[in-house]
């Protein structure tokens, strides 16, 4: 099983290596760096000056499939949103191949705090990727996070229940 990690729009290259660092020691299978690639067109509301995660979704998706990748994680700086939320920090292929995170609304005078914010989200959204849902632990990485306050009360791996459901999916 491997991971690839794709930069999407004007990222911190640091940052992206921090987080692939993260996820490798965390998962069990190989977390690499897919690559790097521009937000698609197609994304971009002029009205909302924001990007339709859904379409980069679908982006992330045809980038798995050329690359040869089980799943992807997207990065992007972008400002996202979906048809159901003005603003969202990530969003996931529920049992699926891809998986999206956004830091744009995880923003901090400190990049340690970012990378923090920014390693949860990716782990919550690669959750939903092996059909892990919300848990109601506030504690769990599966916690929905409303907000940064949210994420930063949570922690960074998954409650035991959780990281029980997700072996049993990871082979
Ligand atoms: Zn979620
Ligand atoms: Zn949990």
């Amino acid at each position: 099983m491997h991971l690839g990690v794709l930069s999407i729009g004007r990222t911190e290259r640091e940052l992206i290596d921090e987080v692939i660092d993260k996820l490798s020691s965390f998962f069990t299978f190989d977390v690499v760096y897919a690559g790097a690639i521009d937000l698609p067109t197609s994304s971009f509301n002029p009205d909302r000056k924001q990007y339709f995660s859904p379409a980069i979704l679908k982006t992330c998706r045809y980038e798995a499939l050329k690359l040869g990748f089980e799943k992807i994680l997207g990065i992007t700086p972008a400002d996202i949103y979906t048809s159901r939320a003005s603003y969202i920090f990530g969003q996931a292929e529920f049992s699926g191949k891809v998986a999206l995170v956004s830091y744009f609304r995880l923003k901090d005078h400190d990049p340690v705090v970012i990378a923090e914010r920014l390693i949860k989200e990716s782990i919550h959204e690669i959750g939903h990727t092996f059909g892990l849902r919300h848990c109601r632990n506030a504690e769990c990485v599966m916690y929905f996070s409303k907000s940064v306050s949210d994420t930063d009360r949570k922690d960074s791996s998954f409650c035991k229940r959780c990281r029980g459901r997700l072996d049993g999916h990871i082979r």
